[in-house]
C-alpha cells in the first residue's frame, strides 16, 4: 500500500492552519521578531516602564532627528546641542546621560561601551542578571526623557542631584510595588539589605576595628588616611581595606570590622558587589584579605560609630597622611605610616 504524507512546511508541526497561511501571505507587512522583544517582556519591570522601553526600542519617541514637519531644521540634541538627537545619543552617549549613568547606583561609564544602537545598549543593560540594576536602568531612562522634555517644553534646566534622588526613590517605589505582587525575592534594593543584623561579641575576636569614611569632592578621610575616591562606597570599602591591611600586619587571626555602611557590609558578607562596579578593585582587594584569615563584618548605626566618623572627618579636613585606628574600646590613636 502506498502512503502519501502531506506536510505544510511553513507550520512548526507540519500542519496547515489558516492563520499560518495568512501570516505567510502578509509577510512583507510584518517585521521579523527581534530578540530584544523576548528579553523586554520577561523583565521584572513595572508595566509602565516596559512600555516606555518598548517605545524607545520601537523608535516611537518624538526625537528631533525624526521630526519631519516643514520648517523644523533643528535636529540637534536638546540637552547638549552637539549631536543629532537619536535614541542612542539621548539615552547613552549624551554627556548628560553619561553623567547620570555614572552617578546612578550603576556607576556605569557608558563611554567605555562599544554599542552602536540603543537596542545593543538596552540588551547590554539587561544582561546584568541583576533585577535591581535593571529596575534602576528603567528609572534612569525615564528620568533622562523627563529632563529632556522639561527642558524643551518648560525651559527647565535639569538638576543632577534632584534627578539622582528621584531615580533612587522611584526605583525603591517600583521594587516595593513589584514585591507586593510576589516578586520580592527577585528584587534587590532595600530588600537585599534587610537581612537581620548579626550580633557579635567583641571579646571573641583578637581585634575589633571601627571604620568610617568622610567624603567631600572626591577627597576621603578614611578614619585612617587621606586619599581620593570616586564614590562614597569606594571610600567605605577603602576604610575597611585599610583596617584589614593593619590587622594582617599585626598578625591578628580573628577580627571583627564594624562599619555604618550597610551596602559595604552586606557586599562583603555575600561576596558580591551589586551596586557599583567602579568600586570593584577595592572590593576585590578586601575579599582577598577575607580569604586569608578569619574576618567578620558587622553593620552598626552611625551614632555608635562616632569615633571612627570623627577620625575620618579630621583626616579629610586636616589632610592627614597618617593612619589612625581603634582597637577594641580603647581611645583612638595615630600610627605613622
Ligand atoms: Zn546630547
Amino acid at each position: 500500500m502506498k502512503v502519501i504524507l502531506c506536510l505544510w512546511k511553513f507550520g512548526s508541526n507540519g500542519s496547515f492552519s489558516v492563520k499560518n497561511a495568512y501570516l505567510l501571505s502578509q509577510q512583507s507587512r510584518f517585521h521579523c521578531e527581534k530578540p530584544v522583544w523576548k528579553v523586554l517582556w520577561k523583565l521584572k519591570l513595572h508595566p509602565r516602564q516596559s512600555v516606555f522601553s518598548w517605545r524607545i526600542l520601537s523608535a516611537w519617541l518624538p526625537l528631533k532627528s525624526r521630526l519631519r514637519f516643514q520648517g523644523h531644521d533643528d535636529k540637534k540634541c536638546a540637552l547638549c546641542g552637539n549631536e543629532a538627537e537619536t535614541e542612542i545619543h539621548v539615552f547613552c552617549q549624551c554627556p548628560f546621560a553619561r553623567s547620570i549613568w555614572f552617578l546612578s547606583p550603576w556607576g556605569l561609564r557608558t563611554d567605555t561601551l562599544s554599542v552602536d544602537s540603543f537596542e545593543e545598549f538596552f540588551l547590554w543593560l539587561c544582561s546584568s542578571d541583576d533585577d535591581w540594576l535593571v529596575e534602576v536602568s528603567a528609572c534612569v531612562l525615564e528620568a533622562i526623557w523627563r529632563c529632556r522634555n522639561e527642558l524643551v517644553f518648560q525651559g527647565k534646566n535639569p538638576s543632577t542631584a534632584l534627578i539622582l534622588k528621584n531615580i533612587a526613590s522611584r526605583a525603591a517605589e517600583f521594587s516595593q510595588i513589584l514585591s507586593s505582587f510576589g516578586d520580592a525575592a527577585q528584587l534587590g534594593g532595600e530588600n537585599r539589605l534587610s537581612e537581620p543584623v548579626q550580633d557579635f561579641q567583641d571579646n571573641l575576636f583578637d581585634a575589633c576595628f571601627y571604620v568610617d569614611a568622610s567624603v567631600v569632592d572626591n577627597a576621603a578621610g578614611i578614619g585612617v588616611s587621606l586619599c581620593t575616591v570616586s564614590s562614597v562606597l569606594e571610600a567605605e570599602l577603602t576604610a575597611i581595606l585599610t583596617a584589614l591591611e593593619q590587622a594582617w600586619a599585626d598578625n591578628y587571626q580573628t577580627i571583627l570590622i564594624k562599619s555604618d555602611s550597610k551596602v559595604a557590609v552586606e557586599a562583603l558578607r555575600l561576596g558580591e558587589l551589586p551596586l557599583a562596579w567602579g568600586s570593584f578593585p577595592v572590593f576585590k582587594a578586601c575579599l582577598k584579605f577575607v580569604s586569608m584569615f578569619s574576618v567578620s563584618f558587622q553593620f552598626i548605626k552611625r551614632d555608635l560609630n562616632f569615633l571612627a566618623d570623627y577620625l575620618a572627618s579630621q583626616a579629610r579636613v586636616n589632610h592627614v597622611s597618617q593612619m589612625s585606628y581603634l582597637l577594641g574600646s580603647q581611645p583612638p590613636f595615630v600610627v605613622d605610616m
